[in-house]
Order: C-alpha cells, then structure tokens, then sequence
C-alpha cells in the first residue's frame, strides 16, 4: 500500500516549512468570523507538531471561489483570529500569499512561530498550476508538508505544484486520510460493506463500479435508490429519478450478480408531496409503488432494519451518501439510524466518506464513534474510486527519503 514520506519523518529544526491545510471554512455574512472551525482544528496536530519540533510554520490555504482575483469576502483573515484563539499563541497574517512583504515577514520569523498567508486562490495561478507561481511559493520555505486531503484530488499550484521545488511529505491528517481510504480500496477486511446515497447515481458511478469489484454487500438509499427501482420496473411516483441512467442502473446490478456482491435495495420509503417541514407523510412498501404525486425523500422502518441486518458482522463498512433529504427532520431517520447502526458495530473499521455524510454524521454527534470521518468531499469520492489522485502522488514516497530531508 501507499507508502508516503511525513512529517515525523523530516528534520524541521529552525526550518522554514510550507504547510498546506484546509482552511476552507464558512465564514458568516454578518459577523465575518469563522462559522464553523472544524477544518481548521482537524490541522492542529499538524501544525502544532511543525512548531514543536522547531520549525516556522507557513500556513497557506484557499477559501471560497474568489475567482482567481483578491476578494475580501474570501479573505483568511477571519481564520487567523480563531487559529490564534484555538492554538494559544500569535498568528500573524500576511495580506498577500507571495511577493516581498510576505519574504519579510517570513525572513524575520523564529523558531515556533505561526504566519498565515493570504487566500491562494487570489492568484489565477494557483488554479492552473503555473510553474512560476509554484516556485514564488516554494521560495518561501526549506520543506512543503501537505495536510489538504480536501483538495487532493486537484493538482494546484500550492498543493502539487510546489512539490516540483520543494520536498512535499505528508501531515498527520493527509496520512490518517491516506491509510483510512487507502486500505477501504486496497485491503479491506471482509465482510465489506458499502453503503451509497446522495441525490444522484452519476455522481457516485466510479465508486460503485470500482467498489463492486471488492466489497460484499452494497447498500442503496438516498434519491438515488429510486434510478435503481424504476430500472426494476417499480413505480417511484414523482422521486428523483436519472432517467438517462436506468440503462446504466440495470448494468450495474447485473454486474453486481456476475460478481456475487449482494446489491441491496430498499423495500419501504417515506413519501410526501412537498419536500418541505411539517408536509403529510406516510410510509410505502416498495412493491405497492409511490403514487403519482409523491416523492420518495428516506427510507422507511423496514429497510432501516434490513440494513441493519445487512451491517451485522461488517468488519470494514464505507459509508457515502445520505439515505434521505435528512437537512429535514422529518426525512432524517433513515441516516439517522444508519449513522448509529455504524456507530454500534463492534470490531469494524468504519469510515464516513466526506461532504453530505459527514454533514449528517456530525448532526447526529456520532463522529466519534466512527473509525474516521473524511474532510475531502471529491477527493474521498475520487479515493473510492480507486483513482490516483495527484495531491497525493506529489507526496514523496516513503522509499525516496532524502538525506538533505
Ligand atoms: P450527495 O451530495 O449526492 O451525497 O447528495 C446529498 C443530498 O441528497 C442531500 O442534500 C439530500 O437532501 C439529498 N437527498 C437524499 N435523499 C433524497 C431523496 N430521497 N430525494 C431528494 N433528495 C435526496
């Protein structure tokens, strides 16, 4: 398995070091300051780490869309605040995240000491990876260490780019990240169970078609069941259906029986007209069909049940996708219970793929009860789909360890 170079693994003694974390946070309209700093303490480890043995610590991150110009509304000045809040010492904000002020206040920095610099993505450059762009940035620093699993699966100029320039290893959240995914798709302790919602099949076609091909047990919910059983001839009212994929649906499920993995789908839904709070509601079984005018929005007790039974014994379980509209309620009970049943299963490795499935993981308070909740939304999609992903391959290689390291 993949074998990267971190930062245990280098001399960070008076070193300069360029830490690429995620600091890509909310930021409330009203106040300006950080509306949610879990992205930001998910990088102290790392940080604190890099200040504890001895080196300077360069933060740079992107935030938002800025579209590749300066926007105050994307600024990381904000983060500033609440990392010196949460790390209990100075961080000083550079407002640019390269030229001469940045080389100035950078030059004058001491051992244990903290800058943070400007929103990258200010730069166009940064996006399209320019190579003079790259090594403006890596000239700020001795070594590069990569804790931005979020943005992995995009080559950019401060994550891969730089690595060109400078020895890029891996941090402690980028290496939890690595291990956790990479042993789902590498070698994953069998029985192997995935469960896939979310609102779409097109999104999550390469997990399911790379995941086939090792798990045991496939688990559908979410809008995305209803492609599933339309394609099997069942009538799913006015529920979101990908009327394009049901081809794709059928192939899939023949290509799950080929290979002796049990593709299992729900047998009841919650339905209502209205995705909307307080709107009437009732449960159907699946083979009496949703009538015309009705959406399916979770999946009801009975399915809850049978997945729970399908989890029974799972020594690895990948979870990616919610089972229903569950931002609502009334439509939440499905992950809910799905978030829990993970939660209890003893003697598993259990991992929440990132975005929405985080999001509700978290809503629940059971993250940690999982084995690990991944931070990358596309780049956990892009792990499961068995894709190298070049913000890792930028990563040195445990086996090309430098002596200059
Ligand atoms: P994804 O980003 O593909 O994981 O999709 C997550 C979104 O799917 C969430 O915002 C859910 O509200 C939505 N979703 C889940 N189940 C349903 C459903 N049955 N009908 C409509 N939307 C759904």
């Amino acid at each position: 398995m993949l074998k990267k170079l971190t930062v245990k693994d280098v001399d960070l003694k008076d070193k300069k070091v360029l830490l690429r974390v995620d600091f890509n946070v909310p930021i409330d309209k009203e106040t300006g300051e950080v509306a949610d700093d879990t992205r930001i303490k998910a990088a102290l480890p790392t940080i604190k780490y890099v200040l504890e043995n001895g080196g300077k610590a360069i933060l740079v991150s992107h935030l938002g869309r800025p579209k590749g110009k300066k926007d105050p509304k994307y600024s990381l000045k904000p983060v500033a605040k609440r990392l010196e809040q949460l790390l209990g010492r100075t961080v000083s904000f550079v407002d640019d995240c390269i030229g001469e002020g940045a080389k100035k206040v950078i030059e004058a920095m001491k051992e244990g000491e903290v800058v943070l610099l400007e929103n990258v993505r200010f730069y166009p450059e940064e996006k399209k990876n320019d190579p003079e762009f790259a090594e403006k940035l890596a000239s700020l620093a001795d070594i590069h260490v990569n804790d931005a699993f979020g943005t992995a699966h995009r080559a950019h100029a401060s994550n891969v780019g730089v690595a060109q320039y400078l020895t890029s290893v891996a941090g402690f959240l980028m290496e939890k990240e690595i291990a956790m995914l990479g042993k789902a798709v590498a070698n994953p302790e069998h029985p192997y169970v995935v469960i896939l919602g979310g609102a779409k099949v097109s999104d999550k076609i390469g997990v399911i078609t790379n995941l086939l091909k090792k798990a045991d047990r496939i688990l559908i919910g979410g809008a995305m069941m209803f492609t599933f059983l339309k394609a099997l001839g069942k009538q799913v009212g006015d529920s979101l259906v990908e009327e394009d994929k049901l081809e794709l649906a059928k192939e899939i499920m023949e290509e799950a029986s080929k290979r002796g993995v049990e593709f299992v789908l729900p047998i009841d839904t919650v339905i209502a007209k209205e995705i909307e709070a307080g709107a009437e509601s009732k449960v159907v079984r699946i083979d009496d069909g949703i009538p015309e005018g009705w959406k399916g929005l979770d999946i009801g007790p009975e399915t809850i049940e049978l997945f729970k039974s399908k989890l029974k014994g799972a020594k690895t379980v990948v979870w990616n996708g919610p089972m229903g509209v569950f931002e609502i309620d009334d439509f939440a009970k499905g992950t809910e219970e799905i978030a829990k049943a993970l939660a209890e299963l003893e003697d598993a490795t259990t991992i929440v793929g990132g975005g929405d499935s985080a999001a509700a993981i978290n809503k629940f308070n059971l993250a940690d009860k999982v084995s690990h909740v991944s931070t990358g939304g596309g780049a956990s999609l892009e792990m499961l789909e068995g894709k190298e992903l070049p913000g890792i391959a930028s990563i040195a290689d445990a086996d090309e360890k430098k002596n200059d390291g």
